[in-house]
């Protein structure tokens, strides 16, 4: 007949098996949970749009500026051409005009180049930005989906391994049982050691002869000298 260690010991394996399963479980519902990159991603293309704004405003901004500078510079041409200016000190004046016109039409040409080169740039950005977090998108569904599968895996293999604990509780006596669950917080989860020569598989340490027998005779619980763990024999 089989100790009741030794069916404790059975116990342990199966719920060493599950606890190990419903840690899974746990980190699975915290990733499925997490949406970190995605939202990484998600700021980095709101950095890069308000970062191509300014210069895009800057662009237009400029544009304009030039176009009604351009207008001025017609007008002014247009009057000095037209020969209704007739006094020189008028026409130096006219003329000057038309130079600072010239010099700031260059300038804000010079302006609105480098704004465009900052648009191009910002624009390039942004769609780098995009695909990015389209590929983030892709990327955490494949890694949901497979999530999600493997959880519904461990979910049947957890029911199976209840059915299998059910099974395996039931020859054992209430008292015993409990002494293995108010073990089990303390042991990190593993109450029972394996008898291997002589010793405390769990602590190593070598066991009294008595403690030995009655492992072997089974009929009580033995514990370990050292450890405290209840000792069970493979038998
Ligand atoms: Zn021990």
């Amino acid at each position: 007949m089989t100790s009741t260690a030794t069916l404790l010991y059975r116990l342990q394996v199966i719920d060493l098996a599950m606890t190990q399963r419903v840690i899974r479980v746990q980190a699975i519902n915290t990733l499925l949970g997490s949406d970190e990159q995605v939202a990484k991603a998600q700021q980095a293309l709101e950095a890069a749009e308000q970062a191509l704004k300014p210069w895009q405003a800057r662009a237009l901004d400029l544009d304009l500026e030039i176009k009604t500078l351009v207008q001025k510079l017609k007008q002014a041409n247009d009057a000095l051409y037209s020969g209704s200016i007739k006094i020189p000190k008028a026409m130096t004046e006219a003329q000057d005009e038309i130079a600072a016109l010239q010099r700031r039409q260059s300038q804000l040409e010079d302006e609105l180049l480098e704004a465009m080169m900052h648009t191009d740039e910002g624009q390039a950005a942004v769609t780098d930005a995009r695909q990015s977090l389209a590929q983030t998108l892709t990327t955490q569904e494949m890694t949901q989906e497979r999530l999600i599968a493997e959880k519904t895996q461990l979910e049947t293999e957890l029911a199976a391994l209840e059915t299998q604990r059910q099974g395996a509780a039931s020859p054992i006596d209430a008292a015993s049982l409990k002494t293995y669950e108010s073990l089990r917080p303390r042991k990190g989860g593993h109450p029972v050691a394996l008898l291997r020569n002589n010793s405390c598989a769990a602590c190593n340490i070598e066991q009294t002869s008595m403690n030995v027998q009655q492992v072997w005779a089974g009929k009580t619980l033995a514990t370990c000298g050292s450890c405290g763990r209840i000792l069970a024999s493979m038998g």
